[in-house]
């Protein structure tokens, strides 16, 4: 019908960002009274008091008539003094022009893929299942996708099918590999293997390691930043700092790299009242991440109650969700009924890669789902 539109777009399979609450639809309210667990958000609101500071920030300081601060100085020393925290002090320390701050890291991933791959010049490589966005925002771009497969047991990239595809793609040739660390939906963080992959690979492949989830597996590859030119790493305030409705995420990495990710990205990315959260909640950070500890002792007490229930397995996490699939599913239909059972109760959850992707959340909400999984495992066995 809209003969101006690029003809690949006709074809092209959207994220969904809520299954549910389409806007408009008379469902849209509804969403409150699920138990959210298909997002991987915090379960926690920002609290009252930060709240607070927040509302007498936009009311004092914030001209709502002035564009933001474009160059995002005072955020991007916040971050570098956050992320060198959990740098040894022997080591280089991040500086403020190895950050660079997007309206959610989406908005970075696109970055990076805008300055690497466009006009033809690359593809990117991915390890299925993960993180989907990577995939779509390269195919809205354009830009090929090339994917390998995991270990079925263990999620670990096939490597050998990665080293070959690469070797294979010429037209054009792999630039960028994106990996999620712990990967998402499957929880697993990189191993030694993976990460020697990851080392090996030339200068003229960008290595993007998606640490969305480092708050809960506090593990990090932002040391090695400054002996890897071609490494990015991507983080996000959507997760433990519990700011997914205001959109910040950050790539930190060499700043000639930061320089150009500046270049390409639109010039006031980021609304005044979004760094201010994001601000307010690095500032708040010694209050704000004990949170993660009770999360993780959640997720422990989710995995013991569901390794239990012999029809599911269960996979260990480094994050803040649980990966599971049905041990025989007797026909494929089971777990799509199964899905739309706990969400008919009022639990939703990711069905994503044969399994369920299923978020920790408060232990109200974690009790719901164990609760409802063992119900619906249970007449899914008698029918
Ligand atoms: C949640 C998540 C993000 C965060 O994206 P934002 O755009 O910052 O909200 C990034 N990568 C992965 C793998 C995620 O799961």
């Amino acid at each position: 019908m809209l003969e101006f539109i690029r003809s690949d777009l006709s074809e092209f399979k959207a994220y969904t960002p809520h299954p549910t609450g389409v806007p408009g639809h008379t469902e849209s309210a509804a969403p409150l009274q699920y138990d959210q667990l298909d997002t991987n958000e915090n379960p926690y609101d920002l609290p009252e008091d930060l709240k607070q500071k927040l509302t007498w920030h936009y009311t004092q300081a914030i001209r709502a008539n002035r564009y933001p601060d474009g160059g995002h100085g005072q955020l991007k020393q916040a971050i570098a003094d956050y992320v060198n925290e959990s740098i040894n002090a022997d080591l280089p320390n991040i500086s403020p022009t190895q950050i660079s701050v997007g309206n959610g890291s989406d908005e970075l991933i696109r970055s990076l893929l805008i300055a690497t791959c466009l006009r033809g010049e690359g593809s990117i490589l991915v390890a299925d299942p993960t993180f989907s966005m990577y995939g779509i925002l390269a195919e809205t771009l354009g830009i090929p996708v090339v994917r390998v497969g995991r270990s079925s047991a263990t999620f670990e990239m096939d490597l050998v099918a990665a080293e070959a595809t690469i070797a294979r793609s010429q037209h054009p040739p792999v630039r960028v590999v994106f990996v999620v660390h712990p990967n998402s939906p499957t929880a697993n963080a990189l191993t030694d293997h993976e990460l020697a992959w990851l080392r090996s690979l030339p200068a003229n492949i960008l290595v993007v390691i998606d640490e969305a989830y480092f708050e809960f597996s506090q593990t990090s590859v932002v040391t090695e930043l400054c002996q890897r030119p071609n490494w990015v790493v991507l983080r996000t305030f959507s997760k433990a700092f519990r700011l997914a409705a205001h959109r910040v995420g950050y790539a930190v990495a060499h700043s000639d790299l930061i320089t150009i990710l500046d270049k390409v990205r639109l010039p006031y990315n980021l609304p005044s009242f979004s760094q201010a959260a994001a601000l307010v909640a690095l500032q708040n950070r010694s209050s704000l991440l004990p949170i993660v500890t009770q999360l993780l002792q959640e997720r422990d007490r989710l995995f013991q109650a569901l390794t239990t229930l012999p029809d599911l397995q269960v996979w260990p996490s480094d994050a803040n969700f649980l990966f599971m699939r049905l041990r025989q599913p007797a026909n494929p239909d089971v777990i799509t009924q199964l899905h739309a059972q706990l969400k008919a109760e009022g639990t939703l959850v990711r069905l994503i890669a044969n399994g369920f992707r299923v978020t920790v959340g408060t232990p109200e909400e974690n009790g719901r789902t164990i609760d409802r999984l063992k119900t619906g495992l249970n007449q899914a066995a008698n029918c």
